[in-house]
This record gives C-alpha cells, sequence and structure tokens, in this order.
C-alpha cells in the first residue's frame, strides 16, 4: 500500500474539519490560516515561514484532544500536537514556529504593553488555560530558542487573521510551496 500524499492529507483537513471549526473567532480555522499565510507572503517570510504560518492550527484537528476542548478549558497543546505531526513531512524550519506560536503568546503577553489587550476574546481565554503570561526563567528559555524569533513573526500573523472581510488565496496557491519543503524522505506525491 502507498503512504498517502501528505499535500492531500493536509488539504483534506483544510477542506473538511478546518472548514468547519470557529473556535470562538469570527472565520473558520481554515480561514484563519489562509489569512496568516497570506499576510506571511504578504511580510516577505520565507516560504518555510509561509507554511509555519499556514499550517500553525493542524494541531486542533489532530490531538486527541479537540479545539473545543481547548475552549472548555483543556489545554489540547495543539502546538505541540501540531508540531510533531508535521515532523513526518517538513523540517524545523516549518515544525518549530508552530510548536512556539503559543509559547510566543505567552512571551508578548509578558513584554510587550498592549499586547495582552488586544487579544480577541478567545485569545484571551485560552491564555489561562495554556499558563498565562511567561514567568522570567520562561521567558529566557524562549529567547534562547533559535526559532524564537521567527515564532513571533508567526504569531503576529496569528493575531491579525481573523477578519471577515478578508478573502487570501485558497489552499491550493500553496500546494507547490509546501511541496517543495517536503524533506526527502517524505513519501512522494
Ligand atoms: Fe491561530
Amino acid at each position: 500500500m502507498t503512504a498517502p500524499d501528505p499535500i492531500q492529507v493536509i488539504a483534506d483537513l483544510f477542506a473538511s474539519d478546518g472548514a468547519r471549526e470557529y473556535l470562538g473567532e469570527p472565520v473558520t480555522q481554515a480561514a484563519h490560516m489562509l489569512q496568516a499565510a497570506a499576510l506571511a507572503q504578504q511580510c516577505g517570510a520565507p516560504p518555510p515561514l509561509v507554511a509555519a504560518a499556514l499550517l500553525h492550527d493542524v494541531g486542533h484537528f489532530t490531538s486527541a484532544v479537540s479545539g473545543h476542548d481547548l475552549m472548555r478549558g483543556t489545554d489540547n497543546r495543539h502546538s505541540d500536537a501540531g508540531a510533531d505531526w508535521l515532523a513526518q513531512w517538513f523540517g524545523e524550519e516549518v515544525t518549530e514556529p508552530v510548536r512556539l506560536h503559543v509559547a510566543a503568546k505567552r512571551y508578548l503577553c509578558a513584554v510587550e504593553p498592549g499586547y495582552h489587550a488586544a487579544l480577541s476574546p478567545a485569545s484571551v481565554y485560552t491564555l489561562a488555560v495554556q499558563g498565562g503570561p511567561m514567568n522570567t526563567a520562561e521567558r529566557a528559555e524562549f529567547e534562547a530558542n533559535p526559532q524564537a524569533g521567527a515564532a513571533l513573526r508567526l504569531r503576529r500573523w496569528d493575531d491579525e487573521a481573523k477578519d471577515p472581510a478578508a478573502s487570501p488565496p485558497a489552499f491550493g496557491y500553496y500546494k507547490s510551496l509546501l511541496r517543495r519543503l517536503l524533506r526527502p524522505s517524505s513519501p512522494p506525491g
């Protein structure tokens, strides 16, 4: 049996679960991630970071605990779940900003005046579930991560990508970008 094409697996996620889930925001998860990717491209982000923006919330669908559980108060660790799931196909430049995008929110809440006040109500709610603003030791550990800068950029796009009036490119627009980023050991597609 041949392994499924990873790009098709991800495309199916956008078309099924992603197109149904809102998780407390005014846009679906699929629309949210497509907007984040479009913002990343507009900012001239390198392809792996565009891919990370596009895929940053897939953990809501791949985790054993769903995004709905997160909204009910159980941390589904969707950043780790998503990064681990993506690691079967992509390298660290894609997976680690995804892994750190929740940490980046907790970091910015600790270091940037006004950041917390600008978060959406759903993001404020999940912040508490995810551990609240970072303490000093957590901040130092975050800053030492080589992907911290990329994760902070991703976080800004994540926070902005909740506009019901936006019309970003569809998933198909990113297929070739994603395919070029597949690790050589990944199944051919
Ligand atoms: Fe997000």
